[in-house]
Parts: structure tokens; C-alpha cells; sequence
């Protein structure tokens, strides 16, 4: 509004009942600036409307974004819980291997006592052999020693018979035709002298002392080796 036309419209607010006289021009030129500045509000009357539709697209687009936010939020807090309750899980685990392993660990700690115990037993039993065997050989070593004693008892007492034993007659030196009584079962021979009255005594000593035996006369071929001599024996016996 132009500095005239605000003029003009004062003078009209102090007296409103007065009558002006106004140009038709300037009428039509006032109708001219309100239809432009209705026609300027109706445009942004439109801005407006399309600024109103933006707002509840926006909006929208915002409740979208929280509602997609709170259920991020609902995923985030489930998979709190989810990790939460696998963390309970995994020290329930652990908490379950830990005493399987002590379980194990006392398991193996009473085998081991156990095979110590039977090593300690074994050992005594093989101690307790030991001086059985021991005692064994004490014992047998005494019996050894009487054994021996014994023999040695036995082995004088041979000796001394062996002393009183007469010593073998050697074999006579003369001819195989030689006659010679004999005892099979004795085998022991002495030589025939036939007219040798001392011989024939000795005969008749020979052959009481074999009676119930096997006599007979042979050559000296037929007893020598086989048979002792004893005609040397038989001869002493004559006094
Ligand atoms: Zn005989």
C-alpha cells in the first residue's frame, strides 16, 4: 500500500459515517492488489497443504523408523536374554566338567592308592616268602649236615672194615688144565693138589662152608677172572 493510499485510509477510519469521493480507477486498482494478495494466499494456503502432507509423510516415515526401532530394541533385548541364558548354560557346563574331572581325578587318585596298596601287599608276601625260603634252606642245610655226619660215621666205620677185610689172593700162575673146586654161587675157586694131605683138608673146610651151594671141579681156564682165588685162605685155615 502506497504511502497516499494509507493516507486515504486514515482519513476514512476518523470519520467512517462521512462520504468520500473516490475514482473509480483507484477502486479497481485496490480490487487489482486484494485479488493479487488473495491470490498470494492461496498459494500459500497450497505451500501449506503440501508442507501439512510432507509433515504426516514424515511422520509416518517416523513412527515407521520407532516402530522399527523398539522392535530392534525387543531383538536386542531378546538376544540379551538369549546370550544371557547361554552364559548360564556354558558356567552350568563348565561347573559340570569341573567335577567330572574332579570325579576322574579322585576315581584315579583311589586306583593308584589301590595298585600301591597291592604293590605294599605283594611285597610283604614276597618277604614272607623270602624267609620261608630262608627257613627252608636252614633246615635242609641242617639236614645236609646230619646227612653228612652221617656218612662220615659211615665212611670210618667202612675203613675200619675195610682193614679187617683180608687181602685179595693174587691169580695163581700155572697151567689152565689145572684142576680147582669151585662155587658157582660164590664164585670162588681154590686149587686141587690131589695126595697133598693138607690140600685135601682144606677141601673138605671149602666145601663145609659152601654146603647147599653150587660145587663142582673145573680147570683153572674155565674159573680165572671170574672167580676169586682162595686157596691161600683155605690152606691158613688148616692148622
Ligand atoms: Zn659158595
Amino acid at each position: 500500500m502506497s504511502n497516499e493510499d494509507k493516507f486515504f485510509f486514515d482519513k476514512i477510519a476518523m470519520n467512517p459515517d462521512k462520504e468520500f469521493k473516490v475514482f473509480g480507477r483507484d477502486i479497481l486498482a485496490f480490487k487489482q492488489q486484494l485479488d493479487a494478495q488473495k491470490a498470494e494466499l492461496d498459494k500459500l494456503h497450497a505451500n501449506l497443504a503440501d508442507l501439512v502432507s510432507e509433515r504426516r509423510k514424515l511422520d509416518t516415515g517416523l513412527q515407521v523408523e520407532r516402530s522399527r526401532s523398539e522392535e530392534l530394541e525387543k531383538q536386542i533385548a531378546t538376544l540379551q536374554g538369549d546370550y544371557k541364558s547361554r552364559d548360564l548354560k556354558v558356567h552350568s557346563m563348565e561347573d559340570e566338567v569341573a567335577s567330572k574331572l574332579k570325579k576322574m581325578e579322585n576315581e584315579m587318585a583311589a586306583k593308584i592308592k589301590e595298585m600301591q596298596d597291592k604293590i605294599q601287599d605283594l611285597e610283604s608276601r614276597e618277604q614272607e616268602l623270602i624267609k620261608e625260603r630262608e627257613a627252608v634252606i636252614v633246615e635242609r642245610d641242617a639236614k645236609i649236615a646230619a646227612v653228612q655226619d652221617e656218612r662220615d660215621i659211615l665212611v670210618a666205620k667202612l675203613s675200619e672194615m675195610q682193614k679187617m677185610v683180608p687181602k685179595a689172593e693174587p691169580v695163581p700162575d700155572i697151567d689152565d688144565q689145572a684142576m680147582v673146586r669151585a662155587c658157582m654161587t660164590c664164585k670162588e675157586y681154590m686149587l686141587v693138589d690131589e695126595g697133598n694131605y693138607k690140600n685135601t683138608r682144606a677141601m673138605i673146610l671149602f666145601d663145609t662152608a659152601h654146603r647147599g651151594h653150587m660145587l663142582g671141579t673145573l680147570t683153572h681156564g674155565e674159573v680165572k677172572g671170574g672167580f676169586l682165588p682162595k686157596t691161600r685162605a683155605y690152606l691158613e685155615k688148616v692148622k
